[in-house]
């Protein structure tokens, strides 16, 4: 893997980023919102044009400061040994069409997996998810380029300019906010709902034994 020269500020406030990245990274392994390689994280440092993000290869466990790569909002790589994630253009996409956001969050957990495939969307079917997520749309891709995937993106971040969270159908769950753990935070709740939603369609086949409340 080839060395890059450091090109961070010296008033280095990429730090509080990578500490935040790593905590959030070690969260999501340890409860299980991704197994294995999977999935990547990353922040924007604040006041600058650059963004943090997992290496491709390892995984939310694994994850040190070694293995976080910098890049401009153009995707230059300014620090860090090793190759971004694979789903750089992703969060590059997301970073610049949306200002407002400092942390994107990326998972490929089951429930919410399962549930886009069969739905136009995840139900907030609790309070807390429709207050939180306000909605779960789904992204079904027509090309399998980056391009077709990066225009997707772009369409429905312009679509609903208050957007907190998608699932790409048959890939995993995107969640961006003003910071990296709330992005996880979210990520975690769309993945409680789609299991809960899911639980409320299978119980349509079972015969309740109370009246429902009106
Ligand atoms: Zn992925």
């Amino acid at each position: 893997m080839s060395k890059v020269m450091s090109r961070l500020p010296t008033n280095d406030l990429s730090e509080p980023v990578k500490r935040s990245l790593l905590t959030n990274a070690k969260r999501a392994y340890e409860i299980r919102l991704q197994t294995g390689n999977g999935g990547n994280l990353s922040g924007r440092v604040p006041g600058t044009d650059l963004i943090i993000i997992k290496a491709s290869g390892c995984s939310f466990d694994q994850c040190a400061a070694e293995n976080l790569i910098t890049v401009t909002l153009d995707g230059e790589q300014v620090d860090g040994d090793g190759l971004p994630s694979r789903e750089l253009a992703t969060h590059l996409a997301i970073y610049k069409q949306r200002p407002d956001v400092h942390g994107v969050f990326h998972c490929h957990s089951p429930w919410a997996i399962a549930y886009a495939n069969f739905n136009n969307t995840i139900p907030t079917v609790t309070l807390h998810a429709k207050s939180k997520l306000g909605r779960i749309p789904i992204l079904r891709l027509s090309g399998e380029t980056t391009q077709a995937r990066l225009a997707a993106v772009q369409a429905m971040l312009a679509a609903d300019r208050n957007l907190r969270v998608f699932v790409e159908d048959l890939h995993g769950i995107f969640s961006f906010a003003s910071t990296i753990e709330l992005a996880r935070y979210n990520a975690e709740l769309v993945e409680e709902t789609a299991q809960i939603a899911w639980f409320m369609a299978l119980s349509e086949h079972v015969t309740p034994n109370r009246e429902r409340d009106a």
